[in-house]
């Protein structure tokens, strides 16, 4: 069966060019083109966004505020209801259309479509379960009773890397808690973007409740946004570097914002872990959409008495894998996103040789069309190397050497980042000792993958601010209202 036969229904990149998506109305455009990364040919073009679009989706979805707000959360909920059913049952053109457009294997894509429509099904029932809260005043003066309202018009900004995931992430907790939002989408991932509009729109969401637009000028069409008073929530989920020029602008008119930042995970394994489990593990931590996942082990610290072993396993699996397009179905490992990200690779792990490390597997870009990095394993990296401090949001997996637990948590600890760590021990109270001392808001024990849509997903440090996902992900788009009350 060629590419072009099994391209059908939502997975058609045609269906999804029809343009901005703003009060319930498509308006066509073009001048950003989509590509397949695993031949670096166009796919399709979407529409441009440009200030005065944005202004009209910040309107549109004002208009729809005070309904949505209104709309009992029952209903609210059953929307979202019907919006995971509907992603449910178009899993298989939206799994295809991701591998499309960001490249990730058909496995994976599927795997996100089930974990994005998740949130939908989660914050269909968070919808219903708003808490409030009643005290007494300590000096018995007054009643104390508190009411979560939402807080407004919210701009939500979403990576490439889980093109539906960090979007229903987003969508889910703001629509439970009765917020009109924009949405813009990564311009190398738009069209998952649109296709889940369009499913939006079938399951009932009210025209100007979710916006989407694209743009070429992220930062001239956000900065308009922010600016606009009728703007309270930013929540963005993307870069460092991005999240803090955004912080910046963002606090020009005190917008509240929630910032899912980069990552750069340790993944320990101590002498006493189970080898098979370990392994299995770090497969799945590193090379979860081929490594570009911000929680993706980017430093793998193994104890010297495991550490021969750890290297000779990984190196067999990683090796083993098989490397294609994303949409063929016996593809492990699809391209990178960008032929950019694979310069990117290529320097740190040259890097990284250059100061000593080897390659066990992997090591050089691949040569062919499409922007391929191969699995690649490293041991006797040094510790300072560029690549153990930068997310290398690919392949390639680092391992350095340690001794102690001592040791072990004071490199973990040595980034600016904090957003995910795992550990693998077989002394269960060792792991959780270690683990409090790691600084990274979610941690795997003797497990490599942590997302949940009932967990609360964040990091600390310049990881990011706030929690998405579990009970509190809602809160995110609520205000706290007190009420000083005499009876
Ligand atoms: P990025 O370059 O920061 O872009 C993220 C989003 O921000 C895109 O939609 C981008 O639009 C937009 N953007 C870029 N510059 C902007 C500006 N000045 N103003 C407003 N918007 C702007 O990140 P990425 O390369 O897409 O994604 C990879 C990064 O995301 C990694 O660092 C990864 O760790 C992080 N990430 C974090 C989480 C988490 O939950 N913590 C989850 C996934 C990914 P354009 O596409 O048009 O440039």
């Amino acid at each position: 069966m060629t590419f072009q036969t099994r391209i059908s229904g939502y997975a058609d990149p045609a269906l999804h060019a029809e343009g901005l998506y703003i009060g319930g109305k498509w308006q066509k455009g073009s001048g950003i083109a989509v590509t397949d990364p695993s031949t670096g040919n166009r796919l399709t073009e979407v529409a441009d966004a440009s200030v005065e679009d944005a202004i009209r989706a910040v309107a549109a979805a004002e208009t729809a505020a005070a309904g949505w707000r209104d709309t009992p959360a029952r209903q609210r909920s059953e929307i979202l209801r019907r919006w995971f059913q509907l992603m449910t049952q178009h899993a298989e053109d939206l799994a295809t259309l991701i591998a499309l457009e960001n490249g990730k294997a058909l496995s994976d894509a599927r795997g996100e479509v089930t974990y994005a429509a998740e949130f939908f099904r989660w914050y269909a029932e968070e919808a219903t379960r708003i808490p409030g809260e009643y005290r007494h005043t300590p000096s018995g003066s007054h009643h104390i009773l508190v009411d979560h309202e939402p807080i407004g018009i919210a701009v939500l900004i979403t990576p490439w890397n889980f093109p539906a995931a960090m979007a229903t992430r987003k969508i889910g907790p703001a629509l439970a808690a009765g917020c009109t939002v924009i949405l813009k989408p990564a311009s190398e991932t738009p069209l998952t973007a649109y296709a889940m509009a369009r499913l939006g729109e079938e399951a009932g969401v009210p025209a100007g409740v979710v916006n989407v637009l694209t743009t070429s000028r992220p930062a001239e069409v956000t900065n308009a946004m922010l600016a606009d008073p009728r703007v309270r929530k930013l929540s963005f989920t993307g870069s460092t570097g991005v999240g803090r020029t955004l912080l910046a602008e963002a606090a020009k008119s005190v917008v509240s914002c929630s910032m899912e930042l980069g990552g750069n995970a340790p993944f320990v394994v101590f002498d006493d872990a189970d080898l098979e489990a370990a392994i299995d593990g770090a497969m799945v931590a590193k090379m979860r959409n081929a490594g570009e996942a911000c929680t993706a082990a980017n430093r793998f610290y193994v104890q010297s008495g495991i550490h021969d072993a750890f290297v000779a396993c990984l190196t067999a699996r990683m090796a083993a894998l098989k490397i294609g397009p994303g949409y063929e179905p016996s593809t492990q490992c699809g391209p990178m996103i960008t032929q950019n990200a694979v310069r990117k690779i290529d320097k740190l792990v040259s890097d990284a040789v250059a100061g000593g490390a080897r390659a066990t597997t992997g090591g050089k870009p691949l040569s062919e069309n499409g922007y391929f990095y191969p699995p690649t394993v490293l041991e006797n990296v040094p510790v300072d190397a560029a690549i153990a401090r930068e997310e290398i949001f690919g392949p390639v997996a680092p391992i350095y050497k340690f001794d102690s637990e001592e040791e072990v948590i004071r490199l973990a600890n040595d980034t600016e980042y904090g957003l995910a760590a795992y550990i693998y021990s077989g002394d269960l109270k060792r792991a959780m000792k270690v683990g409090k001392r790691l600084e990274a808001g979610m941690l795997g024990i003797n497990r490599g993958l942590m997302s949940d849509p009932a967990a609360p997903f964040g990091g600390v440090k310049q990881s990011g601010l706030g929690r998405e996902g579990g009970v509190t992900g809602i809160l995110e788009f609520m205000e706290a209202k007190y009420y000083a009350v005499d009876y």
